[in-house]
This record gives structure tokens, sequence and C-alpha cells, in this order.
């Protein structure tokens, strides 16, 4: 099984929760499968548009991740493009270690917009997981799963990767970077969508 992912966080992610079934993945990265543009509206959409890439160039199954995370106070923003909102405009990669992602920025950037809306504005939010598995055949399924939460400012906690020190889920106080990783796992978006492909694969 091929993770159609560069992003390490969530190949280490998806490498955890498949390991109880004795399935060693390998990863897009490790085999130096190519990264399609992810130009879909949907996660939906960019999930299985990564899979096929994934599917065609090895010949093997693949599993794709497209997540994000969606605010109730921005009308769902920053939604499918969670990614875009890390990239560095070009006057930030002068002053912040050159070109990429950032993601201290993107949460400083969600920030902004809330603390626009005044110190009363709905701080709700959930993080989204779209996984698509894609048979060498063609043949794909899909499997969508969703954790509830709110956001913190300002960030906290290592652990994790992305959004994670903004995060607090529904019913902890910790952020999912203050988390332990194994219980990150069993209350996360992946882990949601996770339950639902082994109840239609494995079970
Ligand atoms: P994409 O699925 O590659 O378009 O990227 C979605 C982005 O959402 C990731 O790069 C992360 O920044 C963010 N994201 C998705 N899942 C998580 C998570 O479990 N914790 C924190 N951030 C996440």
């Amino acid at each position: 099984l091929v993770i159609a992912s560069h992003n390490a966080g969530k190949v280490r992610e998806i490498r955890a929760l498949l390991e109880p079934f004795g399935i060693e993945p390998v990863s897009a990265g490790d085999l130096g499968l190519p990264e399609p543009e992810e130009t879909g509206t949907t996660f939906a959409e960019n999930a299985l548009l990564k899979a096929h890439a994934s599917a065609e160039a090895s010949g093997l199954p693949a599993l794709a991740d497209d997540s994000g995370l969606c605010v109730a106070a921005l009308n769902g923003a920053p939604g499918v493009y969670t990614a875009d909102w890390a990239e560095k405009q070009w006057f930030e990669a002068q002053v912040l270690d050159g070109a990429g992602r950032d993601w201290y920025l993107a949460m400083g950037k969600v920030e902004g917009k809330l603390a626009e809306q005044g110190p009363d504005v709905d701080r709700r939010a959930y993080f989204t997981c779209t996984l698509a598995l894609v048979w060498p055949d063609g043949h794909e399924e899909i499997f969508e799963g969703r954790v509830h939460g709110t956001l913190a400012w300002p960030p906290r906690g290592t652990m994790g990767f992305g959004y994670d020190p903004v995060f607090v889920p529904l019913g902890r106080q910790q952020t999912f970077a203050e988390l332990d990783p194994a219980e990150k796992h069993a209350m996360s978006h992946r882990a949601d969508a996770f339950r639902k492909l082994v109840e239609a694969l494995f079970d």
C-alpha cells in the first residue's frame, strides 16, 4: 500500500493507524513519486487526485488523505485551502527562512481573522479528513471523518503537526500538540475516517 502523501506528519500518523493490521506501507515520497497539484475544490476531489496519481505511477493500491481545518466564524475557511494558508508570500519569505510553508504564520492568519470579529467571536472549529483508496484497476473508495473542538491562542505544545498547537478537541483542555500522539490517534478526524475504512475493508 502506498501512502499518497509527501507530508511527513500525515505519513507518520497513517503508518501508526495501519500498524495493528500488519500493513507496512511505503510513502509516495519514499518511492520518489510525483506530487500532483491539488486543483480540486473539495476534499474528496483532492484526495482522489493524489491517490490516482500514486496508484497509476506505482501499480500498487494507494491511500491518500486530504484534510483541513474548518472554522465556524470564517464560514468554513481555510477548509480545502488549509495548507495554502501556510504558504509564505515573497515578503514573508525574506524574513522567515526562505520560501515554503510556515504553520505558525498560518495559525496567526486564522487568529487575525477571528480577532477582526471582536473578543466574543465564536471559536468553534473542526478538522476534517477525507481518505481515498484507489486500486491499480481504478476502483475507488472514499471515507470521511471529523473531530470538533475550539481554537486556542497562543499556540501550545510541540507534538503533532500543522495546526495542532491551536486545536483543543471537545472535552479536553490540551491542544492536539500537547496530547500524547496515541491520545490524538484515538480521537482525531483521521482516526474517525480510518475507523470507517477498517470497517469496510477488514471487518
Ligand atoms: P492537504 O490535505 O495536504 O491539503 O493539507 C491539509 C493541511 O491541514 C495539512 O497540511 C495540515 O496543516 C492541516 N491538517 C490536516 N490534518 C491535521 C492534523 O491532524 N493536525 C494539524 N493540522 C492538520
